[in-house]
């Protein structure tokens, strides 16, 4: 998993220049663009504070899950990004058109891919049907992380809002009212707008040949309740309001469709089969993990869950045996050596994490978050001789995942090794400004300044944190 956003990362006793996890990680902003952060990117920010968990693995296949029904919706260039909420309700909401929301608890909830993958056109419906118009009109970026935020712990919270459907002055009642009003302004679609999502989500599905039957049987469950207990009220029931005759119009509609008996492709199974026991490893108790993966199941998510566990609660050598054991069942999976370098390195064995993961990242085609997690490692030896590496992984790395503070902050550790003392304070500006402590940002670009030569694309980026106004940091959207 990830280097920043799961709250269990941060239980590790590690040395403070490993230990770079967040608990709150980390925005998602848009993809692509320049090598490093700009003010204007970091105005995308419109996450910050919001407990992510980023997991190369999970998120390509969320990726992969929601490209065909963003792609079919007309939303492709849009970039949306399904972000991996560390919550264990099931939710799921859109709320600025480029992020969907997913609650890792609905990956707990759903045991096929397709169950996902029709929650997730479901929500790409309410998207495409300009149900965010009034979020996009009335909400300040800033304010879609305080909302999403609450939305963390909220059930009964969620539960006082269902009273009507109120308008007004969203703007004004997000900042002034009780959140029960917020929940009730902004986050309730209204029952035609859940009809019309169920509509374009197995739409989505029929044109990519997939069945609606999925996202049918997940609701049926959640209009039973029979997935909750009953003071815990469902957040996703409640913001998606599903009396028993909008499933029954779904269902019908559903089983019109002709891909209705297919099913996910046993490949894709195992992926989310895998995606789930990898957040059970990380997220459970080991004692839940045991129940959950006996240890007379021999199947591959089962020792991933059990290998995660004891990595995580108990023995290291133990934990790498069991990993080599994975690595040998499937040699170029590059999670399986992204795992074993994460346990070696948070094991304090950095200088043998190197090895495995950058394997891994060659496997994963140089994905931006093991590169980080390789660069952390390097830097983490302490030897003078890795830290040039260091600086070239973080540096393509942050090209790709530019909101990513801890990044930066190797960054500056990477560079400060090498004696390249304007270059690290730069990236610690960076960071500093990527986690929204501009104070701090402007402190270390200033210094940078001095040691930069005037002019260069270091000092200009020095520079543009140095002009930045806190005012200028809001939203827009
Ligand atoms: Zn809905």
């Amino acid at each position: 998993m990830p280097l920043n956003g799961t709250p269990i990362r941060t239980q590790r006793k590690a040395p403070a220049h490993r230990a770079i996890a967040l608990l709150t990680a980390l925005a998602v902003g848009a993809a692509g663009g320049a090598p490093a952060v700009s003010p204007a990117r970091a105005q995308d920010n419109a996450l910050r504070g919001i407990p992510i968990i980023r997991d190369a693995e999970i998120e390509q296949l969320l990726r992969d899950y929601a490209q065909p029904i963003l792609r079919t919706a007309g939303l492709a260039k849009q970039n949306v990004k399904v972000v991996l909420i560390n919550n264990r309700s099931f939710n799921a909401f859109v709320m600025d058109g480029r992020h969907i929301f997913i609650f890792a608890g609905t990956l707990f909830e759903a045991k096929t891919p397709n169950e996902i993958i029709g929650v997730l056109a479901h929500e790409t419906g309410h998207m495409a049907g300009g149900h965010l118009q009034r979020l996009r009109e009335q909400l300040a970026s800033a304010q879609t992380a305080s909302i999403v935020a609450m939305l963390l712990g909220v059930g009964a919270m969620v539960a006082g809002a269902r009273a009507g459907q109120g308008s007004g002055d969203i703007g004004a009642a997000a900042i002034l009212a009780p959140q029960s009003a917020i929940m009730r302004s902004l986050l309730a679609y209204v029952r035609s707008q859940e009809d019309q999502a169920d509509h374009a989500g197995v739409k989505f599905l029929n044109a990519t040949g997939q069945s609606p039957r999925g996202v049918v049987e997940l609701f049926k469950r959640l209009s039973n309740e029979s997935l909750f207990n009953s003071r815990n009220v469902d957040p996703y029931m409640q913001t998606h309001p599903m009396p028993a005759e909008r499933v029954a119009a779904l269902e019908t509609l559903a089983k019109s469709s002709p891909y209705w008996q297919r099913k996910d492709p046993p490949e894709l199974q195992l992926r989310h089969d895998m995606a789930r026991a990898k957040l059970s490893g990380f997220l459970e108790r080991p004692d839940t993990v045991a129940r959950r993966y006996p240890l007379g199941d021999h199947s591959l998510p089962a020792r991933y869950a059990r290998a995660i566990s004891t990595y995580r609660h108990s023995d290291l050598r133990q934990a790498v045996a069991q990993i080599d054991g994975l690595i040998q069942a499937q040699p170029n999976n590059p999670y399986f050596h992204e795992l074993k370098g994460q346990a070696l390195l948070e094991g304090g064995r950095p200088a043998e994490a190197v090895a495995p993961l950058r394997h891994a990242v060659q496997l994963s085609h140089s994905n931006p978050l093991i590169e980080m997690l390789l660069a952390q490692a390097l830097n983490a030896t302490n030897n003078p001789k890795l830290a040039e590496e260091a600086v070239n992984l973080l540096r393509a790395a942050i090209a790709r995942e530019p909101d990513a503070p801890q990044a930066y902050a190797q960054l500056a550790i990477a560079y400060g090794r090498k004696g390249d003392l304007a270059n690290a304070d730069l990236a610690s500006a960076q960071a500093a400004f990527s986690r929204g402590d501009l104070k701090t940002a402007r402190q270390l670009a200033a210094r940078a300044k001095t040691r930069l030569p005037v002019g260069s694309p270091a000092w200009v980026r020095a520079d543009d944190i140095v002009s930045v106004k806190p005012s200028n940091i809001k939203t827009r959207n």
